[in-house]
């Protein structure tokens, strides 16, 4: 494993932090979530990943042909890692850009790519995702919203339930089932459904941070036109698979989890315990050194996976380890964090004496909420285990 970057690299990367430094809007740095959907938070948001792509420095990786910039895996790393380093804004987009964009390149038709993929890039369209349903979570296979083909139409009816952004987005990408008779990973198709057909209703579910990221999606007799079917009839499944394996690879971030620490190293050195800074205290001390020790892992992992992706080697199981390690040892970052503030340090953001803003209570709860969505812990365990090491089901 090569460590160094090439004279290229370097000099891209200094191109990238200073457009970022001179253009990363001030007002959001260091701020905690805000109201979900505030529509002018979200135009603004709207308009930084417009500036961003017209910077070049959205979907890096795409292929020119389909609006990215056609580079290869460094350069994309190396914006991602200066977007978190630079405490930008997060992108509006990304279900869009990360998710159902690079499905569509490899399963969607030419008039799928040229209608949704310019859209998504500069975040004019916003997506969301339609798969959990209750009692469809982790086995999601299981999902009971029927789609019924009816001429040049289908006919959606039923629910999903914890679907983020829906409440702002204007499209979603959808799995249904179209062939109720068949085993039932068979059956299912994958569709994408403008949100503003009649007969959908969205009702927000708040959480406990207290925003309302995401929602409960109603469908009766909804009219979805043939041509958005992606992929082949009740073939979904597999591309309902390309889509979760670029969700994991989206939610590990070495960078995010490398900055939470540097917050928690600062907390430990600036505030006192016993009468003298946390981080002289030896229990602490033991408490921060294994928390860095996972750090440390989970950054020569994201360096392996890198390596593997330079060499065109197929990423495995890589993704449901970051997913794993990252969510978790976030949590963990956060709760340590909270601990370490004393009495103030669970106080939310509107408290009056709140510590550090309240980003720790926020990213502890919020953070509970990501080793869930994207397929919980658990899952991933049994995929490592089963896939990655051989073990039986
Ligand atoms: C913040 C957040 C955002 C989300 N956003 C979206 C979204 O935009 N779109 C969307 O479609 N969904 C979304 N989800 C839903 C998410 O994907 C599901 O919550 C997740 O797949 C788990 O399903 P479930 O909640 O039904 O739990 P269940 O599947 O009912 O699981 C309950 C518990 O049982 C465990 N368990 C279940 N099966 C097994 C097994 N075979 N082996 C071991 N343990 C098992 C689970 O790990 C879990 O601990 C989001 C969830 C969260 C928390």
């Amino acid at each position: 494993m090569d460590l160094s970057l090439s004279p290229e690299h370097e000099a891209f990367r200094a191109r990238v932090r200073a457009w970022l430094k001179a253009n990363v809007p001030k007002r959001e740095v260091g701020e905690p979530s805000r109201e979900h959907g505030d529509p002018a938070r979200v135009r603004w948001l709207k308009d930084w990943q417009r500036t961003l792509y017209e910077a070049g420095y959205v979907a890096m990786g795409w292929p020119a042909e389909h609006g990215g910039r056609g580079l290869g895996i460094m350069e994309q790393t190396i914006v991602n890692q200066e977007l978190v380093a630079a405490r930008a804004p997060q992108q509006i987009g990304m279900m869009g850009v990360q998710m159902v964009g690079p499905t569509l390149i490899q399963f969607g038709s030419d008039e799928q790519r040229r209608r949704y993929l310019p859209r998504m890039l500069t975040a004019e369209e916003i997506w969301c995702q339609g798969y959990s349903e209750p009692g469809a979570g982790s086995d999601l296979a299981s999902l009971k919203t029927r789609a019924e083909l009816v001429g040049d139409e289908f006919i959606v009816n039923g629910q999903k339930v914890w679907t983020s952004n829906a409440q702002i987005a204007d499209w979603m990408f959808c799995l249904v089932r179209t062939d109720p008779s068949a085993p039932k990973h068979r059956g299912i198709s994958y569709l994408l459904i403008d949100m503003r057909t009649p007969g959908i209703t969205v009702r927000p579910l708040v959480q406990m941070t207290g925003d309302a990221g995401f929602n409960e999606v109603f469908f009766e007799d909804v009219r979805v036109p043939r041509r958005n079917l992606v992929g082949e009839l009740n073939q979904g499944w597999q591309v309902a698979n390309a889509t979760l394996a670029h969700e994991r690879n989206m939610l590990g971030s070495t960078t995010r989890t490398q900055q939470m620490f540097n917050g928690l190293l600062r907390i430990a050195q600036t505030h006192q315990r016993y009468g003298r800074p946390a981080a002289e205290d030896p229990v602490v001390r033991q408490k921060l050194a294994a928390l860095m020790i996972r750090v440390e892992a989970m950054k020569y992992h994201s360096l392996r996976q890198l390596t593997d992706a330079l060499k065109g080697r197929k990423p495995g199981i890589g993704a449901s380890v970051n997913k794993l390690v990252s969510t978790e040892l976030n949590h963990d970052i956060a709760a340590l964090a909270i601990e370490l503030l004393g009495n103030y340090g669970p106080l939310a953001r509107s408290a009056s004496r709140v510590a550090d803003r309240g980003i720790w209570p926020y990213e502890f709860m919020f953070t509970l909420g990501l080793i869930i969505g994207g397929g919980t812990s658990q899952i991933q365990k049994n995929i490592i285990s089963e896939r990655g090491l051989g073990m039986p089901r």
